[in-house]
């Protein structure tokens, strides 16, 4: 028992001053984040909603980095740059949240530390002015992975530190007149009885994501949504499901951003890092063979983030734009949002 516990003691001691020299050898880090993928043409976006959108990415990039920089996890650091961007009405997540068919939002979001494969995740929130944290908390103070709807804001009500908010908070006019478009093209097919099933393709963009890579040289993921506008109340996409929009390994890590539904059928973001894992893939052949192919085969569409443990990065997508912010091992940090930049 006591050899057990020398060992023990011995391995603490060496993992902390391995973490401890990683960080005073100025240890890389690099952080990958997304606000959503979707149709987004430049002749759409004024100047002035460009520099919003820019300066938005770059908060969360901060914040992201405020962590990663002082040694911090990659789990604080995707949390901390998610959090920023559930904050922006810009994006479709937290304030800004699209809404569902019955006019309300139900937010979905997760979490996931790689090298411990821990996993929180919420789905169908309609309070919580976070959902990520609250994700976060699922997976520390829960035996839970998931917990969805009613059962979740009752989780979040024994929760003090878990800010919570009326649905109508999440209101934007944005949102709202999306809505109405949503539902005026429903009713229009409605009545041509002409309802196109492709018609959801690229009308949808907003959720946000972020892939860390910490000095300890661990990766965490965060996604967090509102889900798709005029979603069926009680519908979840792939956001907070471990596996299709978020993953996290020791070797790679995974925020999607698309119509749910396909991304859900293709396991997207555990396919990526599989490929990284069993095949030998490197990231960027592996991101690119899921979103670019796996994907639209099927009828679907959206891009993704990837990481890998070396800090490379990978952001394909296949619909016109995707914004995007990122920060390399070697400090090269940048912000983007169509397919030319
Ligand atoms: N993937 C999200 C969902 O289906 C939507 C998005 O990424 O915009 O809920």
């Amino acid at each position: 028992m006591r050899l057990l516990m020398t060992l023990v003691l011995a391995m603490v001691a060496m993992n902390t001053n391995a973490q401890d020299a990683a960080h005073e050898a100025g240890g890389r880090f690099a952080l990958v984040i997304h606000g959503g993928a979707g149709v987004i043409e430049r002749a759409d976006l004024s100047a002035a909603d460009e520099r919003e959108i820019r300066a938005a990415l770059d908060v969360a990039l901060d914040a992201g980095h405020a962590v990663l920089s002082a040694g911090g996890t990659a789990l604080d650091a995707v949390q901390a740059a998610v959090v920023a961007l559930e904050e922006s009405p810009r994006f479709n997540a937290g304030k800004g949240a699209v809404y569902n068919a019955i006019g309300r939002h139900e937010l979905d979001a997760s979490i996931m530390e790689g090298h411990t494969r821990r996993a929180g995740a919420v789905a169908g929130v309609t309070t919580v002015r976070n959902p990520v944290t609250l994700a976060r908390v699922v997976m520390e103070r829960s035996p839970h992975v998931m917990l969805m709807g009613d059962g979740a804001e009752q989780f979040a009500d024994r929760q003090p530190d878990i800010e919570r908010v009326g649905n109508d908070w999440f209101d934007t006019e944005t949102r709202y007149e999306q809505l109405q478009r949503a539902r005026e093209r429903e009713q229009a097919e409605a009545q041509a009885g002409e309802v196109d099933p492709q018609d959801l393709k690229g009308k949808y963009f907003g959720t946000v994501g972020a892939v860390a890579l910490d000095v300890h040289g661990h990766i965490a993921t965060a996604t967090s949504t509102g889900g798709m506008t005029n979603k069926k109340f009680g519908r979840v996409g792939d956001s907070p499901i471990v596996g299709a929009g978020t993953w996290a390994d020791e070797r790679c890590g995974v925020s999607g951003t698309g119509w749910g539904e396909f991304f859900i059928r293709n396991a997207v973001a555990h396919d990526i890092c599989a490929r990284v894992a069993y095949r030998g893939d490197t990231l960027q052949a592996a991101a690119d063979e899921v979103i670019m192919k796996r994907v639209p085969e099927l009828g679907g569409d959206g891009g993704a983030i990837a990481l890998d443990r070396e800090g490379n990065i990978a952001m394909p997508f296949n619909t016109s734009g995707m914004y995007r912010g990122w920060i390399k091992p070697d400090g090269d940090r940048g912000t983007a949002i169509f397919r030319e930049e």
